[in-house]
């Protein structure tokens, strides 16, 4: 914009110049022609009185730089100061004599041959008829300039000079406000009225760039609390895989720093499964791949992104499997387990009434078999019992009703219930403590009670105790369970709350347990947010205390 400035002021400077120089030489060339012609006119006047008065001697005597030529009435030169007259032609043709021969004056301007020269002609009637000429040249104006070309040019230049000078000086100064205008905020510049218009306009466009940009952060700010919010990862890609966007989802699951600005997605991992992944969705592949990250599993879900059926990028959810595996690898161990369980008793029991159908058992046997056949259908109901417990639990009992439960009645209730076994077991089992209440569900409650008390009961010696203790503490309590059993050995207390965990299988299986009891008391209490506490010395007893939250 400067240059453009700077260029139309040097072309109005020059042209204004140029135009200027020819008016003026116009004006001026008009002028000295009329001054000529004036001069001429008076030396006229005077040669004629002149020549009057003292005839040829005067002329002869007489010193001018102009032309003088005297011409008869017959138009016959009589005398001509830059000239022979004889050689002369007959002047009597002449517009300017003519003019004087009819009135007193005349005057007339003719060019020369070349144009290079004019020649002005005044005329001046003597009173016996004859005429008096004066003449004198003069350049036309196109000599005339071309004869004042170095000047003229020298002038060009130094005009030139100043105009670039000027024109420079004009332009920054013209462009400088609107080089300091602050488009952040237009309304406060002070420039020339005529952008008033133009700064309105940014100032409006800048109120909705404004707008736009506060509803695309807010909308962004959403997008972030959403996707930081997910427990799955999120990794969106452009098609030549670069991160365009990701949360910390992502990072976390796989174990990655923060990449880059516009980082490869290969720098977030480098492993094959993570590549093959990568490039497939690029190549337009929805797919599907899994990543093993430091005991985790990482589930990858990768979609191609489409426009008009090109791959303008990918995206890439991440989500942790590892409980779902789990889940489910324990739910297969479990189901052999449980098919295990259930076919041990079974085959013993068809076996057992095979060999007393084929009447191979003499008959004082029988009782002795027919009391295998109930022991082993015991445990078979035992364990499908507990089966249907625990499937109950993982349910998440949420069809059962939860109210008010009194630990300390409910113990004594188990107590009556266990009586048969303990006396069995040759065992006593006192209740003690106070009462508190459990906002629970009774039938999970009492069965985590009895399996406590079986268990203490069950892998007790003879003549041992079991002492069932309910203390209230806070608005919760803790149920305790303590015997002087056979204990369990401290490598196995953490595992036992596994399911068909034994310490002893061939013991558990003979004295009728399944396996399950605590991991029915685990699960009931994580129902109830209750914790569980083992203590057991191998040889001296155990103790497993459920401690109710105070609130
Ligand atoms: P089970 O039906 O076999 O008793 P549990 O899940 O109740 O199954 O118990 C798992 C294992 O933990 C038992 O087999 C037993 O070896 C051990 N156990 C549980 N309670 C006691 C206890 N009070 N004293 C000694 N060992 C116990």
């Amino acid at each position: 914009m400067t240059a453009k400035i700077f260029r139309n002021s040097m072309v109005v400077g020059l042209s204004v110049f140029l135009l200027s120089v020819a008016l003026f030489m116009g004006v001026l060339y008009q002028y000295f022609g009329t001054q000529l012609t004036q001069e001429l006119q008076s030396e006229a006047v005077l040669v004629a009185r002149g020549v009057e008065s003292m005839g040829m001697d005067y002329l002869e005597n007489l010193n001018l730089s102009n032309r003088v030529t005297w011409v008869d009435t017959d138009g016959t030169v009589l005398y001509d100061n830059q000239a022979d007259p004889a050689t002369m032609e007959n002047h009597g043709d002449r517009v300017e004599i003519q003019e004087a021969m009819w009135g007193s004056q005349g005057s007339a301007v003719r060019y020369s041959e070349t144009l290079s020269e004019k020649t002005f002609y005044v005329a001046c009637r003597l009173s016996d008829g004859s005429v008096i000429r004066m003449a004198s040249a003069q350049y036309t104006i196109v000599v005339l300039l071309l004869s004042m070309a170095q000047p003229l040019l020298i002038i060009l230049v130094v005009t030139l000079i100043l105009a670039a000078v000027l024109a420079n000086r004009l332009s920054k100064r013209m462009i400088k406000p609107i080089l300091e205008l602050d488009l952040e905020h237009p309304e406060e510049c002070n420039t020339y009225d005529e952008l008033a218009p133009f700064l309105t306009r940014i100032r409006r466009q800048n109120d909705t760039i404004k707008g736009q940009m506060n509803l695309l952060r807010q909308r962004q700010e959403e997008f972030a609390a959403l996707t930081e919010n997910m427990s799955e990862g999120f990794v969106l890609l452009d098609q030549r895989g670069h991160i365009l966007s990701y949360n910390s989802g992502a990072l976390r699951l796989l174990g990655a720093a923060i990449p880059a600005p516009e980082a490869n997605v290969l720098a977030l991992d480098r492993t094959d499964a993570f590549r093959h992944s990568v490039e497939q969705v690029l190549a337009g592949c929805r797919n599907q791949g899994r990543l093993d990250r430091s005991g985790r599993c990482v589930q990858i879900l990768a979609d191609p992104v489409f426009r008009d059926k090109d791959v303008v990028g990918a995206v890439l959810v991440l989500v942790d499997i590892t409980e779902r595996e789990q889940g489910e690898k324990m739910r297969r161990e479990f189901t052999a387990n449980v098919s295990h369980e259930l076919k041990t008793p079974l085959t013993a029991i068809s076996g057992m009434a095979e060999i007393m159908k084929n009447g191979m058992v003499k008959p004082e046997d029988v009782t002795g078999f027919a009391s295998d056949i109930y022991k082993e259908s015991q445990r078979l109901i035992a364990l499908v019992e507990d089966i249907i417990h625990l499937s109950r639990l993982d349910e998440g009992e949420d069809d059962l009703k939860r109210e008010p439960t009194d630990m300390l009645e409910l113990a004594k209730k188990v107590a009556g219930r266990i009586d048969p076994l303990t006396k069995q077991a040759g065992v006593s089992l006192a209740v003690a403590g106070a009462p508190f209440i459990v906002q629970g569900i009774s039938s999970v409650l009492e069965e985590m009670v009895y399996n406590l008390c079986d268990n203490a009961v069950k892998y007790n010696h003879a003549g041992g105790t079991v002492a069932v203790s309910v203390s209230p503490k806070g608005k919760g309590g803790v149920v305790e369970v303590t015997d002087t059993g056979i204990g369990i050995p401290i490598q196995d207390q953490q595992r036992v709350f596994e399911r068909f965990y034994r310490v002893d299988k061939s013991h558990s299986k003979e004295i009728g347990g399944t396996g399950l009891g605590l991991s029915i008391v685990k699960h009931g209490a994580a129902l109830h947010d209750a914790q569980v506490e083992l203590e057991s010395t191998p040889g001296q007893g155990t103790t497993v205390r459920l401690i109710f939250p105070e609130e």
